[in-house]
């Protein structure tokens, strides 16, 4: 009698421990799968990005990544979000992600902030290549398209000095950093907000073009 209940709990024991290593192989596997495109909403937790009158970038830059990640889906593409929620991750994770999931494009999405300023402008790498250059192109021609304050264009390097944002550095895809507007500029902010959904379906589809010419 006594061996028998012994037997069940190995039973129970057992398969309990096969269940979790299996659900640890599929989360592994949806964790580390490729994907086509990287969505990394900039900033996010105790990283707030700019600020402006209690509006927070990282909380801008989260909506609208999150619409054009469905977007993007929609269009039938695979993408994966450094963040989908308020939460900080470091500069360093996001690029491991990137590379780990072998990404084909990497879109970083920002909003900008100085004095007397506005308008969108989208950073590649000091060393850009055709390709680069050519995803931030038409990410900003479709923004254009829409309605922003100014087209600042697309610019190589990093806006404080030498260098490249960390991001275009440390990627191995096609990357850009996309500054959607000023968020101390009142005019920009209500672009940004009237626009929201059709800025995003610019993103997205700006994206999609260039993904389907890469394959096509
Ligand atoms: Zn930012």
């Amino acid at each position: 009698m006594r061996k028998n209940i012994n037997q069940k709990k190995m039973t129970i024991i057992f398969v309990s421990v096969v269940l979790a290593i299996a659900g640890v192989l599929l989360l592994l596997d949806y964790a580390y799968s490729p994907v086509d495109v990287i969505i990394d909403p900039g900033h996010g937790g105790k990283d707030v990005g700019a600020e402006y009158n209690g509006r927070y970038e990282k909380d801008d830059n989260l909506n609208i990544s999150l619409k054009v990640s469905e977007l993007l889906e929609k269009n039938g593409i695979t993408v994966a979000m450094t963040r989908d929620k308020d939460k900080f991750i470091s500069l360093e994770k996001r690029c491991r992600i990137a590379n780990f999931r072998k990404a084909k494009i990497f879109v970083s999405i920002h909003r900008n902030s100085a004095d007397n300023a506005k308008g969108v402008e989208i950073w590649i790498s000091s060393k850009a290549d055709d390709e680069e250059t050519e995803l931030a192109k038409k990410i900003l021609n479709a923004l254009s398209k829409v309605g922003i304050s100014l087209d600042r264009g697309v610019k190589n390097g990093y806006a404080q000095g030498d260098g490249d944002y960390f991001i275009n550095k440390h990627t191995k895809m096609s990357s850009c950093l996309v500054e959607l507007g000023f968020i101390n500029n009142e005019k920009d902010n209500e672009l940004f907000d009237r626009n929201i959904d059709e800025y995003a379906k610019a993103i997205a589809n700006a994206i999609t073009e260039y993904l389907d010419k890469e394959n096509g």
